[in-house]
């Protein structure tokens, strides 16, 4: 065993991995005190366009701002629906509750644990306006698909891309887009822990429609395009200069680290591909998976594995342990339990593993060698 507690993340690891480099960003910001909508706000949002492709890139306060942002510039109107799995986390519905829109969840797919196309278009009324796919655990939803409704019944596309960062997905016609930049407007989240964190909030949306973009920006920015003229009600959110300071070297290695945690998951999965009562986490052909999480599907015994990872000295998260139909804030007589069983099923199934990209090999051995030994499995 391992002579420390193997950490579900590992976030002092993280900036001792590049703290001259931290250091130096934060000092050079502290040094020109621009802090609100510094120099390296200006620079982050350069490096993430040409990370991701984008044409318009609006940073703001955190994920769940730009996913508010982004359902304002639509224009929506009180009542109007929005589309999105049962199975997500609860930033992406809060905000739509927020705004006096309908949340309509539908279920999800077993293998993917994303958005089901079919129980989407299944779902759509006349006052459905938008669909709000979320790219779970690092892998794009079926985009082709939601694409294809979004066009044939007129609606806006909203990606919540907060776990997605770097994901890619190959359409049929060749096209191949990053998370968050295959819809109307697309969110992200800088959140610490997750792909690409910062060391507090941040968060940012993408379009590639400069008038959207517009009022986008005008919105993050209290309704003002022009300083103190305010031409629609905004919020004041932005993302902090210090935060952008740190996220300009993290986005330096994110190609690296998500080649690390790919190559963790490879790992895992050539050990755990053939155990009964486990699943390793499916990939879609049509997305990479850059795995904010790696997830397990445990039949029946996944709180017991839980526990005896834990006695090992291994963290262990259950993502998410109840679905947002069943949320008190959320239950509504249209959506009892039993509604979406795919979904609640995965409540009950699911378990992530560490798979940062400070884990050593030594680690990542430990964790399979105590999961096999849980199943029983004779080890080679
Ligand atoms: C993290 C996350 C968000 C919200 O991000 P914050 O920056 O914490 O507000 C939204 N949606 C999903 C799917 C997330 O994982």
């Amino acid at each position: 065993m391992p002579e420390n507690k193997i950490n579900f993340i590992d976030l002092a690891a993280v900036y001792k991995l590049h703290q001259t480099e931290f250091d130096a960003a934060i000092a050079a910001t502290l040094n020109s005190a621009d802090y609100i909508n510094g120099k390296a706000v200006g620079e982050f949002n350069l490096a993430l366009a040409e990370f991701t492709g984008a044409q318009h890139i609006i940073t703001c306060g955190n994920g769940t701002d730009a996913l508010q942002i982004a359902m304002m510039a639509l224009n929506l109107q009180a009542g109007d629906e929005i589309i999105l799995p049962a199975f997500t986390y609860t930033a992406t519905a809060e905000v739509i509750a927020l705004l006096n829109l309908k949340p309509v969840f539908v279920d999800v797919y077993a293998d993917t644990f994303n958005i089901d196309v079919a129980a989407v278009e299944a779902a759509i009324s006349l006052k459905t306006k938008a669909l709000l796919p979320v790219h779970l655990f690092g892998q794009c939803a079926n985009m082709e698909a939601i694409r294809a409704l979004a066009n044939k019944h007129n609606l806006y596309i909203i990606e919540d891309a907060a776990q997605a960062i770097g994901a890619q997905y190959t359409f049929a016609n060749g096209e191949i887009v990053q998370a968050g930049c295959m819809g109307t407007v697309g969110c992200t989240s800088f959140f610490p822990t997750k792909n690409l964190g910062a060391f507090g909030d941040g968060g940012a949306i993408f379009c590639n429609e400069s008038e959207l973009a517009l009022q986008l920006k005008m919105i993050a920015n209290h309704g003002q395009k022009e300083k103190y003229i305010h031409e629609r009600i905004g919020v004041n959110s932005r993302l902090d200069t210090l935060q952008a300071a740190i996220l300009n070297v993290q986005i330096k290695h994110l190609p690296a680290a998500i080649f690390r945690k790919q190559a963790i998951a490879a790992r895992y999965d050539a050990a755990l591909a053939n155990i009964t009562g486990l699943s390793i986490p499916y990939r879609d052909a049509k997305s990479t998976h850059v795995f904010h999480q790696y997830t397990l599907r445990i039949a029946k015994r996944r709180n017991e594995l839980k526990k005896y990872l834990a006695d090992a000295g291994i963290d262990s998260m259950i993502y998410y342990a109840t679905p947002m139909h069943l949320q008190k804030a959320y239950q509504s007589v249209e959506f009892p339990k039993g509604t979406f069983p795919i979904a609640e099923q995965l409540c009950e199934e699911v378990l992530s593993i560490p798979i940062h990209t400070t884990l050593t090999d030594a680690e990542i051995d430990f964790i399979i060698q105590k999961i096999k030994d849980f199943f029983a499995v004779a080890i080679a």
